[in-house]
């Protein structure tokens, strides 16, 4: 609604003859989708939630005009009376440390200006003219910044990978195909902060010595992707795509390609593929995409929340970025937080918290006041965390430990009236539907898990089906070809794992 909500402002300040005075600005997500749409008012910074169309007249009247703030439509928080009117006061936004999201609600992401104002292009800038490919490269590295699209593979090491293979073309690929249900943070990014992914590839583009990137990206993104071709254009309008960057010899451009939404395409290779013109299936690897990759081309491929890292990397220091988060995972992640939670919307939170404060800290506990059974991580293939391991730090190898994974950034949470087998028949049902079906363990595999979870739902299960489906599970992780395959069983081990007693039920009640 909130296209509506800017014609009513607009229309109520052009009534009162403010229009002139006062600028409503179409700015990127706030990430607290529970309580939008949201509307901040500068520069007193009042911030309003659940703004209807209907309310423009108030905030005009009473805070524009009269100067006094609307106070039933200010934040606050269930269970107590007070009212908060800033947002960093805010329990949602109190815990959480925005790097990734940083101008996601501050600027206007079709107005190059605004960007440039919070310093962007000036990590660019610095590179291009202060430092070398091989420096660039050292401090990503030093970063500690690894790969937020799931696998967590070292940013840095992979660039100098790509760096290190001579070549007289070489290519950046934007992995903007978030194929998970119920993750949205490289849309946000994208509608919100374009100009931050555009700034990074063209800073990787010049560390690994390649004047021609490309961004991958979901068709089904149509507001990401107007906003990319704006950012492009005026990016390109002052010098900052194209040739010569700030004066030098460095060219760099940008490009769209669009995917129809298979979840396989996320991985790196099936990517390729499809922007080849080819069918979206994987390679077996070696060779990986940093020696051989788009028309065979040392070509390096990032997710759109790591390239949203890289120019406060560049502009404050690796030490600075290191020093948020844990040993092995320095800074952030961005977690779209779903399911049966108070506030559901979009964090971003220091590696190293616990589940625990950002589901009942930040997401406001669970709904209906419930109790919590489960939260799911990593997307359809992540495993299901039950209630004991909340208090574990997050980061992507304690996540590993317990049976789930980062993935890209999907947080479900389950409270005591979800069924665990029908939610790992859930997870599957997609990934059985998403597999490419090119190699035998997931295109067969997942089918026959599918097939024994319905015989145990139906009713019809035996004590040894939970014994067949753990076997087969796991053959299908060790045998398949790629990421979706190796990480599909992980909601059926998972809940098997924590929930086996569920299983046994629906076997012994035949229910
Ligand atoms: Fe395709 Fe699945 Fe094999 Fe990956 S694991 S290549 S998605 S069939």
């Amino acid at each position: 609604g909130s296209d509506k909500l800017v014609n009513a402002l607009n229309l109520v300040l052009d009534k009162y003859g403010y229009k002139e005075e006062v600028t409503v600005v179409k700015t990127g997500c706030f990430g607290f989708c529970e309580k939008g749409p949201i509307v901040k008012v500068q520069p007193d910074d009042i911030f309003y939630v659940e703004v209807k169309p209907k309310d423009a007249k108030r905030i005009v009247e009473e805070h524009v005009i009269k100067g006094r703030k609307v106070e039933d439509l200010l934040y606050v928080e269930p269970n107590e009376e007070e009212k908060l009117e800033k947002q960093h006061d805010m329990p949602f936004y109190k815990k959480q440390h925005r790097i990734a999201l940083r101008n996601c609600g501050l600027i206007n992401p079709e107005d190059i200006e605004e960007y440039i104002a919070v310093d962007g292009y000036l990590a660019l800038g610095t590179c291009l003219t202060e430092k070398t490919p091989e420096e660039v490269i050292e401090l990503v590295k030093q970063s500690g910044l690894r790969g937020r699209g799931g696998g967590g593979f070292p940013t840095g090491f992979k660039w100098e990978l790509t760096y290190r293979n001579k070549n007289d073309l070489k290519f950046i690929i934007c992995n903007a195909d978030e194929g998970d249900p119920g993750a949205f943070m490289d849309r946000s990014i994208l509608e919100g902060d374009p100009h931050s992914v555009l700034e990074a590839m063209a800073i990787a583009g010049y560390a690994i010595g390649a004047e021609k990137g490309y961004i991958y990206i979901r068709a089904e993104y149509p507001l990401a992707i107007h906003r990319l071709n704006v950012a492009i254009d005026q990016a390109r309008e002052l010098g900052l795509l194209g040739t010569n960057l700030f004066g030098t010899d460095f060219n760099f451009d940008v490009e769209l390609k669009y995917g129809a939404g298979a979840f396989v395409c996320g991985e790196e290779t099936a990517l390729i593929n499809s922007v080849e013109g080819g069918r979206g299936e994987p390679n077996a690897k070696p060779p990986f995409p940093a020696e051989s990759g788009l028309w065979n081309k040392p070509t390096c491929v990032n997710n759109v929340e790591t390239f949203a890292n890289v120019p406060p990397i560049i502009l404050q220091g690796p030490e600075w970025f290191g020093s948020v988060g844990t040993e092995k995972s320095k800074g952030t992640k961005v977690f779209a937080l779903a399911g049966k939670v108070n506030n559901v919307g979009l964090v971003e939170v220091p590696m190293g918290i616990s589940l625990r404060d950002i589901i009942f800290e930040i997401g406001g506990g669970i709904r209906g006041g419930k109790k919590l059974k489960a939260v799911q991580t990593g997307g359809p293939s992540g495993g299901c965390i039950p209630e004991k391991d909340l208090d574990i730090p997050i980061d992507y190898d304690s996540l590993k430990s317990i049976g789930s994974m980062m993935g890209s950034g999907g947080m479900i949470v389950m409270d005591e009236d979800d069924c665990m087998v029908n939610i790992s028949k859930f997870y599957l049902e997609f990934t059985e539907e998403e597999s490419c079906g090119k190699c035998t363990p997931c295109r067969v595999g997942n089918k026959r898990l599918h097939e024994i979870l319905t015989k145990i739902t139906n009713g019809d299960g035996t004590l040894e089906d939970l014994d067949r489906l753990v076997s087969l599970g796991e053959y299908i992780k060790d045998n398949s070809l790629c990421g979706l395959g190796q990480t599909s069983p992980n909601p059926v081990l998972s809940t098997l794992k924590y929930f086996r007693d569920e299983y046994i039920e629906h076997v012994v009640h035949k229910n």
